[in-house]
């Protein structure tokens, strides 16, 4: 569960390869569509143009793609929108979720991860939503992909509790992330960013380094009380 719709691709595309490999339904979320991410379209044209690209995006891998259509930049935390998130959740019963981490470089990443991580509280709770509650609801496993370049925001570097190989992976994430075609334009001109792709491979080659694989991604789990503490993802793909 992310803030926009390229950001699965670009924090967690590997893992989330590896998890469909090993048999899990895979569902995609991106609070918003990325309204913002365009020096030249309309927030209408730039949404429809990115929600086709994260479907494609999704459909590489063979994950389902959700949108929860809050607009890019202004994701709050209140309750109509952690109401959408527990609704969501709800009708998935995720037992294992995937969010930003809580200090990343957009307000919009650090917002999702708080609403991902009440909504993996919550929804096993029967008065949180007026959806049935499947047999199977349970509080998640959780976890936090790394920030942008691996730091938080005082330039420290965070420390990962797991890292996932995904060496074998990058083509296909690549290739997720190439479906995104509005935004490398985009990212040239605000972030000044070359080629997102490149910098995706960079990133997961030196958390790589850091485990003794070619390439990485790095999480941070979720250990607070009532939620899962076994390491879920050490346990399938320890490197
Ligand atoms: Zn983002």
């Amino acid at each position: 569960m992310m803030a926009h719709p390229d950001d699965a691709e670009f924090h967690c595309g590997g893992t989330l390869l590896r998890l469909i490999e090993a048999g899990w339904q895979v569902h995609i979320v991106s609070a918003t569509a990325g309204q913002c991410g365009t020096m030249t379209h309309s927030p209408q044209e730039i949404a429809a143009i990115r929600l086709n690209e994260a479907r494609a995006a999704a459909a590489v891998i063979g994950a389902i793609y959700h949108c929860l259509d809050q607009f890019d930049g202004m994701l709050m935390y209140d309750r109509p929108t952690l109401q959408l998130c527990v609704d969501l959740f709800r009708r998935l019963s995720p037992a294992l979720v995937i969010t930003h981490h809580p200090m990343d470089y957009h307000t919009d990443h650090e917002t999702i991860c708080r609403l991902a991580r009440t909504a993996s509280f919550l929804y096993p709770c029967p008065n949180c939503s007026t959806l049935p509650l499947s047999p199977r609801a349970t509080v998640p496993y959780l976890y936090y992909a790394d920030p942008n370049e691996g730091v938080d925001i005082f330039g420290k570097r965070v420390e990962p509790t797991v890292y996932v190989d995904i060496s074998a992976k990058l083509q296909l994430v690549t290739r997720m992330l190439l479906c995104h075609q509005s935004q490398a334009q985009w990212l040239r001109d605000h972030h000044h960013v070359d080629a997102f792709e490149q910098a995706m491979a960079e990133h997961a080659r030196w958390r790589g380094s850091e485990c003794g694989v070619e390439a990485a991604e790095a999480f941070v789990q979720h250990r607070g009380h009532a939620y899962p503490r076994e390491d879920v993802l050490a346990a399938m793909f320890t490197v």
